[in-house]
């Protein structure tokens, strides 16, 4: 494996190293409400490193220390400038573009430390566990609403719309930036529809955000 830093490719051509991985918890409430778990009334805020990105294409191993390891197909924004405090109304200015991503998570590992109350990174975190598509520039992506929809070996096990967000995009990035200062690379994914699944190897998984942008991954 490569331990270079990884980048991310934009559709016009850029490329910006790999920050930080803010993911938001619990951001549609069909997902919280299968997971048997409350909206939080502040975002649910946990961390991934750069070193867990995988680039479309990519072949993934699964932990061996997990038997349950469940896809989470999510829109993924990406960070162009630095801020340390930007308003709703002015989010976009930092945007660098929009992608799909799977927050990849060892369901097993993740209940467990949810019962003693212990952190997720070792669920959440690991080599592997953020594969994301090609970054489409937000001067071509739009806005959104846009419609996600994860496959895996072909068959639709996700399917839904960034428009049933609990919060949005313009809230999210201007909440973290009041607490972090993002930075350029640095990124967002903003949370799952219901639907979320384990995944075995051999799979082909298949997310997707409307007809802008996809992303596949083969599980080893
Ligand atoms: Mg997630």
């Amino acid at each position: 494996m490569s331990t270079d830093t990884p980048t991310w490719t934009l559709t016009d051509g850029t490329t910006i190293p790999i920050g930080t991985m803010y993911c938001i918890g619990r951001n549609y409430s069909a997902h919280a409400l299968e997971m048997n778990a409350p909206v939080p009334d502040d975002p649910i805020v946990f961390l991934k490193p750069p070193a867990a990105y995988r680039a479309n294409g990519s072949t993934i191993t699964l932990p061996a220390w997990s038997h349950d390891v469940h896809h989470e197909v999510e829109l993924v924004i990406v960070i162009g400038l630095n801020t340390d405090g930007v308003s709703a109304d002015n989010v976009w200015d930092v945007v660098a573009g929009v992608g799909v991503g799977l927050d990849l998570t060892a369901r097993d590992i993740q209940s467990a430390a949810k019962k003693d109350g212990h952190p997720w990174a070792i669920a959440k975190a690991w080599n592997g566990s953020a594969p994301v598509s090609t970054i489409v520039s937000a001067d071509t992506s739009g806005r959104g609403p846009w419609d996600l929809q994860c496959t895996v070996n072909g068959k639709v096990r996700q399917k839904g719309s960034t428009q049933d967000m609990e919060r949005s995009v313009e809230h999210l990035v201007s909440y973290l930036s009041s607490v972090f200062t993002l930075r350029r690379g640095d990124c967002i994914f903003t949370g799952t529809p219901s639907g979320v699944g384990p995944i075995v190897s051999g799979d082909v998984v298949v997310a997707s955000l409307s007809s802008i942008v996809s992303l596949e991954v083969h599980i080893a």
